[in-house]
């Protein structure tokens, strides 16, 4: 896999991602520990997708140290924080990068060649069609997320 430079995230907006997913960690009622933070600074290093070896792999580079099973249990409070989210496509955990408030709907934009993933609210009008065709059925969509697989912009 290459290092195209859409997967790296410039250190001053990822030291800006830790520090404003610390911030909603304690909003969350969690607190913050060491491996908590490891994970989320490894997360908010990429914009590429990662699985919980290669979080580990990632920690042991930087000097740390982090087992497989906390990195699970530690990834499945993140996503229920809205911290990160699981790439379901990919099968792989990225740091939020929406707004707070956004958490409910996103979109993401896979790139098959790089493995970046780039998020976005989706369209007002997106979300209103989602919610129109799912109440036929007579359901009421609470969560949306949207996965779309292709090119990205630098790949292309
Ligand atoms: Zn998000
Ligand atoms: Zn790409």
């Amino acid at each position: 896999m290459n290092t195209a430079n859409c997967n790296a995230v410039e250190p001053s907006l990822a030291s800006e991602f830790e520090s404003r997913a610390l911030e909603r960690l304690k909003a969350a009622g969690l607190r913050v520990t060491t491996p908590r933070r490891l994970v989320l600074r490894t997360l908010g290093a990429t914009r590429k997708p990662m699985g919980a070896y290669e979080i580990r792999d990632a920690v042991k580079r930087s000097g740390g140290r982090i087992d497989v099973v906390s990195i699970y249990r530690i990834l499945s409070a993140l996503a229920a924080a809205g911290l990160v989210h699981h790439i379901g496509s990919v099968d792989g955990y990225l740091a939020c990068t929406g707004r707070p408030g956004e958490e409910s709907k996103t979109l993401h934009l896979i790139c098959s060649k790089c493995g970046c993933v780039q998020e976005l609210p989706p369209s007002q009008a997106a979300g209103i069609e989602i919610g129109v065709t799912a109440s036929r059925q007579g359901f009421l969509s609470e969560t949306t997320r949207i996965e779309t697989v292709g090119v990205c912009e630098h790949c292309r």
